[in-house]
Order: C-alpha cells, then sequence, then structure tokens
C-alpha cells in the first residue's frame, strides 16, 4: 500500500513547493495536487517544467488533480464556464503524467429530486470521459457526505457510475465523505473496487453524522470512524494501490506544516500496518 496525502491537509500552512519538499523528506509516494489553487499558486513564482523536473528527479509523484466542483445541474453558462477550467486540467495532466481528476458533484441548498441529480451526472460524466479518453485520464466522483450535497452517499455514487459505465469513470472512496452520511459497511462490500480511482483516508470528531463538516477531521485512529472493518473489507477487495490522507483540520494549520505531515504519516502508518504491508521509506 503507498502513501499519499492530499493537499487540503496542509491547505493554510505550506505550498505546493513546500508539501513536494516534506513529502519527499518523508517518504510518501504521492502527492493530490489542487489545481484549483495550489497549482495556480505555485505557477506564479515557478513555471510548469519546474514542476514536471521536481517529479522525474523525485521519489513523489502526482497521483490526482484536485478538483473539478460542482459538475452536475448546472446551467448552461455555468458549465460552459466548468469546461474551459476541465480542459485546463486535461492539460495539466499531460504534461504532468496525471492519470486522474477529482469531480466533486454540486453542493446546493435547493432541493432536486434524484432523478434529475442522477440524469445530469450520467450526461455530464459521460461527455468529461469523452473528453478525457484522449488524455488516458480517470475521473473519479467523490460523494460528499453532507445533506446539501447532490451525491452525498456511496450508494448513489456507485448507482451514478454503473449507469455512465466507462472504463474512466470511477469513485473517490473517502473514510469521512462515507460515515458522515450514514453510508453503511454493506454498501463498501457492494462496491466494485475495480472502479475505486481513489482512497482518502481519515478519521472524524463524534459529532452525529449530517451535521459534521470537513473540517471536524482527524488524524486516521483519532476519531470514531470504524477503520478496521473498512480496512478489513479493502483487504477482502484485494485493494492495496494507495491511501491518501486527506484532512481539513483549521487547528492542524494553526501548526508548522511539517509536524502535521509527519504526525498523519506515523499516524496512517498505524492503522494502515495491521492490514496491508506498508514500506517504511528514507
Ligand atoms: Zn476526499
Amino acid at each position: 500500500m503507498k502513501l499519499g496525502m492530499n493537499q487540503g491537509t496542509t491547505l493554510e500552512n505550506s505550498s505546493l513547493e513546500r508539501d513536494l519538499h516534506l513529502l519527499e523528506k518523508y517518504g510518501y509516494d504521492y502527492i493530490e495536487i489542487r489545481s484549483i489553487d495550489k497549482l495556480k499558486e505555485y505557477l506564479q513564482t515557478h513555471t510548469i517544467n519546474d514542476l514536471i523536473e521536481f517529479f522525474q528527479t523525485h521519489h513523489v509523484k502526482p497521483l490526482s488533480l484536485n478538483a473539478l466542483v460542482y459538475f452536475n445541474n448546472r446551467t448552461e453558462e455555468e458549465y460552459k464556464a466548468l469546461l474551459e477550467e476541465y480542459k485546463e486540467m486535461l492539460e495539466y495532466a499531460k504534461v504532468l503524467n496525471i492519470d486522474r481528476i477529482v469531480v466533486v458533484p454540486l453542493v446546493s441548498e435547493k432541493k432536486i429530486v434524484r432523478s434529475v441529480i442522477k440524469k445530469s451526472c450520467v450526461e455530464v460524466l459521460t461527455e468529461l470521459s469523452d473528453l478525457a479518453k484522449p488524455y488516458g485520464v480517470k475521473l473519479a466522483l467523490e460523494f460528499i457526505g453532507h445533506p446539501h450535497a447532490t451525491v452525498n452517499t456511496l450508494s448513489f455514487a456507485n448507482e451514478i457510475v454503473a449507469e455512465v459505465n466507462r472504463e474512466n469513470v470511477g469513485i473517490v472512496f473517502d473514510t469521512f465523505q462515507f460515515y458522515a452520511m450514514n453510508s453503511t459497511l454493506e454498501d463498501l462490500k457492494n462496491t466494485d473496487f475495480s472502479k475505486v480511482f481513489l482512497f482518502h483516508i481519515n478519521d472524524v470528531e463524534d459529532f452525529n453524522p449530517g451535521i459534521m463538516l470537513d473540517e471536524d477531521r482527524v488524524y486516521p485512529g483519532d476519531g470514531v470512524i470504524d477503520l478496521h472493518n473498512i480496512l478489513t473489507i479493502i483487504k477482502e477487495k484485494r485493494f492495496t494501490e494507495h491511501a491518501s490522507i486527506e484532512l481539513f483540520r483549521p487547528e492542524y494549520y494553526q501548526l508548522d506544516a511539517e509536524e502535521v505531515v509527519r504526525t498523519a504519516k506515523e499516524k496512517t502508518f498505524k492503522v494502515l500496518e495491521q492490514f496491508f504491508s506498508v514500506e517504511e521509506k528514507k
């Protein structure tokens, strides 16, 4: 099992340049790059060639680009802008040799019936799939465990991806998103793991599902998510690719990013090594 970190983890106390340095130092295998802000910020003082060269000369590799946000149930005008952003992401993916992009469903207080959500998700993902194909890019739909997210359970995400039925369209399985809207272990057992393109690992404080937020995430093992049974199922499913730590905790943003990167690795290793072989790299 390889180890990654999503840049959300150090969103407010680091930069892409520093994340790369720290992840390399602490023996991570992957970084999930935030194209929406951290890559843009990096390119103010670097060129894309600097980044390409970094990956050519270091152990850390890019795992995904994050994220195409609110892709479904948009107005025509919004959708046009979304496609422009998406095409730019595809070009970055190409030069950086990244083969997966995270796509995030609409979060809105407007009530939309599920059939309308599903129809839009399937249509948009099919079009995005066509556009991604020549780039060799896969799309990972991340269900968001919040009442206002249009796709907020594992089972609904699985249903949509099955309907799209494209080789390059799958899901993100994120333990927080899973727990936050009462997705079940049964749903996880019913998940087609050939469609799990990204695995985000984290934990959460003991709030009731439905009210918890990204900021309530804590290091794996420090919260109430049943990581033991989740990892048991993941192992049974023979998913051994990677686990990528993704936190958004304001208290951790107050710390030095190095401390967060180091602690995240230690705590995640402790959880993972009960199930998988995780290689200690120096
Ligand atoms: Zn996630």
